[in-house]
């Protein structure tokens, strides 16, 4: 790995001749436009001098600790956009004038009053939510890697961290594409017009999918190396900890708050069954399970995104000294747990099904992509 500098620095630091590295164009893109990105070329004229990172042929290695960062970072991107989709359809929503309310069939109300826009508002709030959770969480283990004294816990922080990685990037930047899809809908019309704003926010979402590693990257990362690499043992590790959690909300005097804990759990055996097909089939049927790594994901990200988010809402709930929450925010992660167990997490059963079943349908119809190579790029 070279740093290639512009212009090249004498032995006394004086900035010295230009390098021969020169941008020749800036991509056109669908969104991200206040970060260009550039086409850039080295050594045209008589070759371009870059300085050694690290040791020779560590290059990759030494990459993959700024590409870790950057994809946890991109947990906090998709956060963040996700974040100002919600707003942004809350405030529209809240003063967009449009059809009679439902129940009285009286007057026009604000769009807010229908009971669909309420749904889908709190599909982005809960998911938003829950991104953040899971994302802090990571920020957290980083903070233990950096500062504990004990090796035990920075060795398991380790391996968390190294497990959730493709969780929080692949999860929530897909989550993040999808509400801020969701706020568009929510605006209507206007939505799809520049002025309003939020269809920036869908083009500038849609990258996070794809740079740093696509989402089927994190998800061969996470089902290849994180899962079958090591038996399923880190999967074990966090799944005792979604039990803890779920255990003690089934204990907890919110109604809604219990109930969400039963559902939590069901999600978690439903998760580990599909852990566990993924390890057993890893050893001779790999082209079927990395069919569905992709769904694997998504189902880990619900699981271990409610995980997070049930686990605040029930220290809000708790409201010990070292964690006070408001009582409105107190109220909101509640409503949001109680929604995301019945939406999010009741959609876990489907999903696990899936990664165990339709990669073998995938990998019988092989000959349509093969009759397509055969056409069109025999070679590869
Ligand atoms: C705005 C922007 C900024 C960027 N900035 C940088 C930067 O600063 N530095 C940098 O190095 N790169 C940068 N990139 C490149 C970016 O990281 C890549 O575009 C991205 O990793 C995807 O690689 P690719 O484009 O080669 O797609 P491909 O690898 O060709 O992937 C195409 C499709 O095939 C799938 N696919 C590919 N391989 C596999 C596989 N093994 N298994 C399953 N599916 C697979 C992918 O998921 C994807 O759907 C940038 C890209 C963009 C658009």
């Amino acid at each position: 790995m070279f740093l290639v500098p512009k212009f090249l620095v004498g032995s006394g630091g004086e900035i010295g001749e230009r390098n021969d590295v020169k941008c020749v164009a800036l991509e056109n893109k669908l969104g991200i436009h206040g970060s260009p990105t550039a086409v850039m070329v080295y050594g045209e004229v008589g070759g371009a001098r870059g300085l050694l990172i690290g040791e020779e042929n560590q290059g990759l290695n030494a990459m993959f600790v700024m590409m870790n960062l950057a994809r946890f970072s991109l947990g906090l991107q998709g956060t963040g956009i996700a974040e100002r989709a919600c707003q942004a359809a809350f405030s529209y929503a809240a003063t967009r004038v449009q059809g009679r309310h439902t129940a009285s069939g009286g007057k026009a109300v604000a769009i807010i009053r229908h009971p669909g826009v309420r749904r889908a508002l709190l599909n982005l709030k809960a998911n938003t939510h829950a991104a953040r959770n899971l994302t802090y969480y990571s920020a957290s283990l980083i903070d233990v890697l950096g500062s504990s004294a004990s090796a035990a816990e920075r060795q398991e922080a380790q391996r968390l961290l190294s497990f959730l990685t493709p969780i929080v990037k692949g999860w929530v930047s897909e989550m993040a594409v999808d509400s801020t899809n969701a706020a568009l809908q929510i605006f209507g019309g206007a939505g799809y017009i520049e002025e309003t704003g939020v269809a920036q926010l869908v083009r500038d979402a849609r990258i996070t999918t794809i740079y740093e590693g696509t989402t089927t990257i994190q998800a061969n990362d996470l089902v290849h190396r994180k899962v079958i690499g090591d038996k399923g043992a880190v999967f074990a590790l966090m799944a005792k900890k979604v039990m803890d959690t779920a255990l003690r909300l089934q204990a907890s005097p919110a109604p809604r708050l219990c109930r969400a804990g039963a559902q939590l759990a069901v999600a978690l055996s439903q998760v580990t069954a599909a852990t566990d097909w993924i390890v057993k089939q890893g050893e001779d049927r790999i082209e079927s399970v990395l069919a569905v790594a992709e769904t694997y994901l998504e189902a880990c990200g619900r699981l271990f995104g409610g995980w997070r988010l049930l686990h605040a809402a029930s220290l809000a709930q708790g409201g010990t000294a070292a964690f006070r929450c408001s009582p409105s925010l107190t109220d909101e992660l509640e409503a949001c747990s109680s929604y995301f167990a019945d939406w999010q997490l009741s959609q876990v059963d489907g999903l696990s099904s899936a990664v165990m079943q339709a990669g073998a349908s995938v990998t019988d119809a092989g000959f349509l992509f093969e009759e397509a190579v055969h056409r069109l790029n025999p070679a590869a």
